[in-house]
């Protein structure tokens, strides 16, 4: 039995229809919000476990209700949204978004971007208990301030073990370039982007066996980076 929770945020009705009997087959709880007010509503008075957000609504626009979230809680935020430009996309998860789909979407990369945010919901819940991160060969021991890649203990500059820290804490979450570089170095101009990218370079080649073809780290190009629970 699923017993996750979801709030569909979705003002035209048909795609709410196909979202809701999606969640339905596929044993998920939901709520529903055809505008903006009411997923605040919703959100505050539910508390569910995952919202699928719609940014077109016909109150106040989804980014204003990714804020409002924000204020008080971090419940992993799915934008659905009609809108592809990247500049869309980053500004929704800059304030707070967990991850996008673009519409037209499919139903299975629906249930797939669910499953994700599950097992970080999991893997967050389980780094309560201890404070060593596991993923696949992957090993970090924040307490010690120590990496491992199988058996083999990683040699990490401070940044890299700053940018794996941070990637592996949000697990399953797309971050912004914006909002790695502000965690990192306190900043974000123009060429730390460049920086990033570099030091992303650098840490691939420690911890992907193939750097090429990232089993870890994803990038999403014009965009950040995302690390994939393998
Ligand atoms: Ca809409």
């Amino acid at each position: 039995m699923n017993k996750t929770l979801i709030l569909v945020v979705e003002d035209d009705a048909p795609v709410s229809h196909l979202i809701t009997t999606t969640l339905k087959t596929h044993d998920y709880k939901y709520i529903v919000a055809a505008d903006g007010e009411g997923a605040i509503m919703q959100a505050s008075s539910h508390n569910p476990d995952i919202v699928l957000l719609d940014l077109g609504l016909p109150d106040i626009d989804g980014v204003e209700v990714i804020k409002k979230i924000r204020t008080w809680s971090n419940m992993p935020i799915i934008v659905i949204s009609a809108r592809s430009e990247d500049t869309d996309k980053i500004e929704a998860l800059d304030s707070g978004a967990d991850d996008y789909l673009t519409k037209p979407f499919s139903v299975e990369e629906l249930l797939a971007r669910l499953r994700v945010i599950q097992r970080r919901l999991a893997v967050m819940n389980a780094d309560t208990a201890g404070s060593v991160f596991i993923n696949g060969a992957l090993k970090i021991d924040f307490a010690a301030g120590c990496a491992y890649l199988g058996e083999k203990e990683l040699h990490l500059t401070p940044s890299e073990y700053k940018l794996l820290c941070l990637m592996a804490k949000n697990v399953g979450k797309v971050l912004t370039h914006t909002y790695i570089t502000q965690k990192i170095w306190g900043t974000s101009r123009e060429n730390d982007v460049a920086s990033l990218r570099v030091f992303m370079a650098t840490l691939r080649k420690k911890i992907e066996c193939e750097p090429e073809s990232p089993q870890y780290i994803q990038t999403h190009i014009g965009i950040g980076y995302r690390m994939l629970k393998v």
